[in-house]
C-alpha cells in the first residue's frame, strides 16, 4: 500500500505569492529550496476570505490563542471586526495541512494569522500568536517562524 506523501505547510507569502495585506509578498529563497515539491503554500487570510490588498488588521483583548478562548478579536484598521474571517483562514489551513499529512509548518512571523512570537495588539508588537499559528499550536505542529 502507497504510504501518503508527507507535505510541509508554509504561509504563502514567503514562498513568493503576492498575498499579503498591501500586496507584497515576503519570499525566503533558502526555505522554498528546503522544501522544494514538498511545500502546502496556503494564505489563512485569502483563503478566509478576505482580499488582496485589504486594510491593516491587529488585536483587541489578547493574541490568537485569545482568539479561540473568547477573549480578543481582530479589527482592521477601517474598524471592521475581522475575526470571522481570520477563524475561517485558520481552520481551512489546518484542514488543507491534515490533507497534505504535515507535522511541520513555517510560519511569517509578525501577521496577526501566521506570528509566532509576536503580533499587533492595539498597535504595539506583543509577545503573542497568530490566530492560524495558535490553531497549529493546539493541533500540536512543529512551528517554525521566519521574518
Ligand atoms: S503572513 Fe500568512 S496571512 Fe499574511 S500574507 Fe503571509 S500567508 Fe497570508
Amino acid at each position: 500500500m502507497a504510504v501518503p506523501r508527507r507535505q510541509t505547510f508554509v504561509s504563502a507569502c514567503l514562498m513568493g505569492c503576492a498575498c499579503r495585506y498591501d500586496g507584497g509578498q515576503k519570499e525566503d529563497r533558502e526555505l522554498i529550496l528546503e522544501l522544494g515539491e514538498g511545500a502546502l503554500s496556503f494564505c489563512p487570510e485569502v483563503e478566509g476570505g478576505l482580499g488582496v490588498p485589504r486594510p491593516r488588521a491587529f488585536f483587541v483583548g489578547g493574541d490568537g490563542m485569545a482568539v479561540w478562548e473568547g477573549r480578543a478579536k481582530v479589527m482592521n484598521e477601517h474598524g471592521e471586526d475581522v475575526t470571522a474571517e481570520f477563524r475561517r483562514g485558520a481552520v481551512r489551513a489546518l484542514a488543507a495541512s491534515m490533507a497534505g499529512n504535515c507535522t511541520v509548518a513555517h510560519f511569517k512571523e509578525g501577521s496577526p494569522s501566521c506570528g509566532l512570537t509576536r503580533v499587533d495588539i492595539e498597535g504595539q508588537q506583543t509577545p503573542g500568536l497568530g490566530v492560524a499559528a495558535a490553531l497549529f499550536s493546539r493541533a500540536g505542529l512543529v512551528l517554525r517562524g521566519h521574518d
